[in-house]
């Protein structure tokens, strides 16, 4: 230990840091976050209060009102937001950050992501991570269709067997989402109660995944901001900050950075650091951007007949499509009254009542999460404190995004479908949920971490959260994110003569 205060400190207590500590279960670790613990159910309590003031009767709209019941009350822990006029951001310092938020959907990244070439590529194969996908879906309590053999799942995800038979003669490999759920029998009884589709955001019941149920045993440093990680040569020994207003240092033996999307960045720029780190920080910002496809069903749909913020994923409308991986889903949500007026006409010409009603049970929204790749350059940069994107680039790739909505419709008309309507998401804004790609690991040589995502230039910092992730294709980053977080962990776990070793060299293909 050399007399430092501790021989490992995590900064950040998100699914990124809570994954890294609890695989290194070291007595000699902290954790240490900027924001209070977050409350379920008084969050869900505020929720219910903020969308419908009732001192003024304004109606707030669903997003701002979670934003609002998620963010932390504490100095210096607001979010200026959005980050780019293009871009949709949710954020959160509160403590656990927006992996309170997220949706659950636990999606493997797919082979094809693991081996696809560009400006970054993935120095592991799927085979490197699949035991640790496999301990991290475990954790994750992942729930599902229990037909699939690609992904492990502690239980059935409810109503999975219908949607299996609805679309059996229409698309016959769609499957529901794989889902995290802090339900039934898991950690001894510290478990919600899972109140079904479309309640998930903010979970009253604490039946959604979250870092503090899905790893209760790690202890959090809460309130804890870290300016600046401390340097001598390329060997970090301190972390600088402040609680409450008053300043802090810890020394340490090495740092684990898992401060969120933004923060993994600012952070790090906000440091003197060693010369060596490569000049790719903040670069290759990734994301996800959506469109919507109204189709009318062959069949009346059940809306909201599954468990949890589940959908059903259709992989016959998914896959590689002019350069850009698309993943579509099936909403189990109705459509929206706009979007039954867009796709019926705003008078459903020629329709009895009965025949209208018909049509809108059978109006099935198809949502195409499109990646954005690391080819666009879109990326984080910092002003101050400040971090925000840069987003410029995205849009001179407009007409790739719609090529790739033609090609599924194309597909889903083939396939006997009638297209109602379209919503480009994409064409006013892109995603911004799923912050990735900026200090990548990478077997190109823009690699910002080495493949034990140590900070390439420094003997003794270590990254996790999506910035390590190289490429994300159609799927959600956060499953990922934990495996690589045990994976670390694991790593961290050997001796340290053996884990802190001089940089590694650029090999050329996923091992
Ligand atoms: C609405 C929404 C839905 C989503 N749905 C999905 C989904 O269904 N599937 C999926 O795969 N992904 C989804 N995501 C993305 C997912 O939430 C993130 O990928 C994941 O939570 C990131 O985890 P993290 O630990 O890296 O970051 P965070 O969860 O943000 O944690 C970072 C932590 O670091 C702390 N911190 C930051 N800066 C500092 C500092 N300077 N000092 C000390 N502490 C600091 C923060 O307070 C926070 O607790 C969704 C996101 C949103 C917002």
């Amino acid at each position: 230990m050399n007399g430092a205060d501790f021989r490992t400190v995590v900064v950040g207590a998100g699914f990124a840091g809570l994954s890294v500590a609890q695989a290194l279960r070291d007595e000699d670790t902290a954790v240490i976050d900027r924001g209070e613990p977050l409350d379920p159910a008084e969050a869900a309590g505020t929720l219910k209060v903020v969308m419908r003031a009732p001192a003024d009767n304004v109606y707030v709209p669903d997003i701002d009102a979670q934003l609002r019941s998620l963010r932390s009350g504490l100095i210096r822990n607001d979010v200026v937001m959005p980050l780019s006029t293009m871009s949709v951001n949710l954020y959160s310092y509160r403590q656990g950050g927006i992996s309170n938020w997220w949706g659950g959907y636990a999606a493997r990244l797919t082979d094809a992501t693991f081996r696809r070439d560009g400006v970054l590529a993935w120095p592991v194969g799927l085979e490197v991570m699949r035991p640790h996908y496999e301990q991290a879906e475990s954790l994750l309590h992942v729930h599902g269709d229990p037909l699939v053999d690609d992904y492990t799942m502690a239980a059935e995800l409810p109503g999975w067997h219908h949607w299996r038979d609805y679309f059996a003669g229409l698309f016959p490999l769609a499957r529901v989402t794989p889902q995290a759920k802090n339900v039934s029998g898991q950690h001894g009884g510290n478990s919600g109660l899972c109140l079904g589709n479309g309640q998930c955001a903010v979970c009253p019941n604490d039946a959604k995944a979250r870092p503090s149920n899905v790893f209760p045993e790690v202890n959090v440093i809460g309130r804890a901001l870290v300016e600046e990680i401390v340097f001598s040569g390329n060997r970090a020994v301190a972390l600088r900050g402040q609680s409450d207003g008053e300043p802090f240092s810890i020394s340490c033996d090495r740092v684990v950075v898992a401060a969120g999307g933004l923060e993994n960045v600012a952070l790090l720029r906000r440091s003197a650091l060693p010369a060596g780190v490569p000049p790719y920080l903040g670069h290759f910002f990734q994301d996800h951007t959506t469109c919507e496809v109204l189709a009318l069903m062959p069949r009346p749909l059940k809306y909201h007949h599954l468990g949890a913020e589940g959908a059903v994923e259709i992989p016959e409308l998914s896959g590689e499509l002019e350069g850009i991986e698309v993943k579509t889903v099936m909403l189990i949500t109705p459509p929206s009254r706009d979007q039954l007026k867009l796709a019926l006409g705003p008078t459903a010409t020629g329709s009895t009542l009965l025949d209208l009603q018909r049509q809108m049970s059978r109006l099935a929204r198809f949502y195409l999460q499109m990646e954005i790749p690391p080819e666009w350059e879109l990326a984080v940069r910092t002003r101050g404190n400040e971090a925000y994107l840069y987003t410029l680039p995205y849009l001179q790739h407009l007409p790739t995004l719609d090529a790739v909505v033609l090609r599924v419709m194309d597909r889903m008309m083939k396939a006997g479908l009638q297209v109602k309507a379209v919503m480009p998401h994409h064409r006013e804004k892109f995603g911004g949920h799923h912050y990735s790609g900026t200090t990548a690991m990478s077997r190109t040589p823009h690699a910002v971490v080495d493949t034990d995502q140590r900070l390439i230039g420094t003997d003794n910092v270590y990254i996790n959260g999506g910035s390590v992730l190289p490429r994300c294709g159609g799927s959600g980053p956060t499953l990922t994110i934990v495996a690589c977080g045990l994976r670390l962990g694991r790593h961290l776990a050997l001796p340290i003569a053996i884990n802190e070793r001089a940089d590694a060299t650029v090999s050329t293909a996923p091992v």
